[in-house]
């Protein structure tokens, strides 16, 4: 029998390691650094300010929607940014290479959101199918890019992408304090009027902001374009699949109605969850190699859809509980509940250096993939379980702050343990024609995972310690169950991935 193969042995890498760019990594990774940190800085500025600025009033410069609209602009906008990665890597994988869509992605994005400059609903709508197209294009195959850096051989893979996280969360922390400024402050507002500018429309100074950010992404990309030069080529020439372009772009449009439906019929969660399992047993009893890597991927595409359930609902769950059962002080400082928002990403600017020291560290000792995934859930279920007594001490009162920085940190050490090394993962397994598709499945599972989130977030309530309590422990004690399941199947699955670890 021959030993197997990986998959990515096909990937162009460069023949000596290199190691000029950003802690011993290649160069190439600090050109994708700093354009994702831009992209993310505009993705994550303008998401900060796209609910508020539904919900406010005309009066107040909003577009005066009521909360209930607002809110389903907001999830599906979430979920369709995420969703279109699978027909983003598409287009990359048979028509342009991963190199090209990310430039493409980044003009579309930054056209989305300097179209949300101005105020009109039409500009405002056409912003949001742009910034989600551009995403689709950019999201996956800026993060396949990353994995085509390093030869399969290369230990330094996973701490790679802890860096590359890191540089997604430098944007993610900066860009809602400067947009929210702009959209929001007094200074700023007084300011405009004093340059006889209209006041009211400071929340378009904010999504011109983000666009501002898109193209400082742009512009480094473009100016350190040789760095990519070996990596992220289109395929050769040839005929190319439009039919099967359709039928992806058809689909992901189906699953995105489909997702919608599931608000009135919750049914069809359940049925989504049934055939996501029957896919991984079709899949692992296959005799060839390859189909059973693609088991692989999606049991942690399984495992990543439950991960992201609990943790997106930071901005819904945890943000109603920030705002109306904590004392939102720190060091006898009041600050706004939205702050919260920040520090998931202040953990992961703080501990993205430890996790990529520690799996350079442990070097070939690290644990599997499966085992870190199983861990970043135990991390995300714990999480939950910390919440049992905060919510319990509500009916007292409201509580200190230490319940939220604990709970994130919690979550952030899961996120370092799952996110990151999928991303990872995902390069490692895919069979290099499908690397842009894979990577975009990959983030179908933070699609779907944000739409879990929010369905479960509906059963929030505030007003009973013990209902709070329960609320909290059943989605702990479910997601505790899962990662139980994970780790027993951990060796299945390492046997599934066939010499890739
Ligand atoms: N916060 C990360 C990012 O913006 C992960 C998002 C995700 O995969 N759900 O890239």
């Amino acid at each position: 029998m021959n030993p197997p193969t990986s998959p990515s042995a096909e990937i162009p890498v460069p023949t000596v390691m290199e190691t000029g760019g950003l802690g011993g990594h290649p160069r190439g990774l600090t050109t994708l650094f700093f354009t994702e940190m831009w992209e993310r800085f505009s993705y994550y500025g303008m998401r900060a300010l796209l609910i508020l600025f539904m919900v406010k009033t005309a009066a107040e410069g909003g577009l005066g929607f009521d909360t209930k609209k607002s809110a389903a602009i907001y999830g599906t906008y979430t979920m369709s940014v995420y969703l279109l990665s699978i027909l983003g890597g598409f287009i990359a994988d048979n028509f342009i290479g991963a190199r090209r869509a990310v430039l493409i992605g980044g003009i579309v994005i930054a056209t989305g959101h300097f179209s949300m400059a101005f105020n009109s609903e039409v500009t405002f709508f056409a912003g949001l199918v742009l910034i989600t197209i551009g995403t689709g294009l950019l999201k996956p195959n800026i993060s396949t890019m990353v994995g085509s850096l390093y030869s399969p051989a290369d230990q330094r893979r996973d701490a790679g992408f802890s860096i590359f996280y890191m540089g997604i969360n430098l944007g993610a922390f900066a860009s809602p304090l400067v947009t929210g400024w702009l959209a929001q402050s007094d200074a700023w507002k007084n300011q405009l009027a004093a340059w006889g500018l209209n006041p009211l429309h400071s929340w378009h100074w904010g999504f011109a902001a983000a666009g501002v950010g898109m193209t400082f992404g742009l512009l480094n990309y473009l100016l350190q374009r040789q760095r990519l030069a070996h990596v992220g080529h289109a395929p050769a020439a040839g005929a190319r699949p439009w039919g099967r372009l359709g039928l992806v772009a058809l689909g992901s449009l189906a699953l995105i109605a489909a997702m919608k439906a599931s608000d009135d019929h919750p049914a069809l969660v359940y049925v989504l969850f049934a055939l996501q399992i029957a896919a991984i047993a079709f899949f692992a009893f296959k005799p060839n190699p390859d189909s059973k890597r693609i088991a692989a991927i999606l049991v942690f595409f399984f495992a990543a859809e439950i991960f992201w359930a609990i943790f997106e609902q930071a901005g819904s769950t945890l943000t109603l509980f920030a705002d109306q059962l904590t004392r939102n002080e720190f060091f006898g400082h009041a600050f706004p509940s939205s702050w919260w928002q920040s520090v998931n990403s202040v953990w992961v600017i703080l501990l993205a250096p430890v996790f990529a020291f520690l799996w350079i560290k442990l070097g070939s000792k690290q644990p599997s993939s499966p085992v870190k995934f199983a861990l970043g859930l135990l991390f995300v279920a714990l999480s939950f379980v910390l919440m049992v007594p905060a919510a319990k001490l509500t009916a007292e009162g409201k509580v200190g702050p230490m319940w939220l920085v604990a709970l994130y940190f919690l979550q952030t050490v899961g996120e370092m343990l799952l996110s990151p090394v999928g991303l990872s993962t995902m390069t490692k397994l895919a069979p290099p024609r499908l690397l842009g598709m894979v990577m975009g499945i990959w983030f179908l599972a933070a699609a779907l995972g944000n739409k879990l989130a929010g369905v479960l977030a509906g059963e929030f309530q505030a007003t009973d310690a013990n209902v709070l309590a329960t609320f909290f422990w059943h989605q702990a004690l479910a997601v505790g169950a899962c990662t139980l399941v994970l780790f027993a199947l951990a060796p299945w699955v390492k046997k599934l991935m066939g010499g890739v670890h």
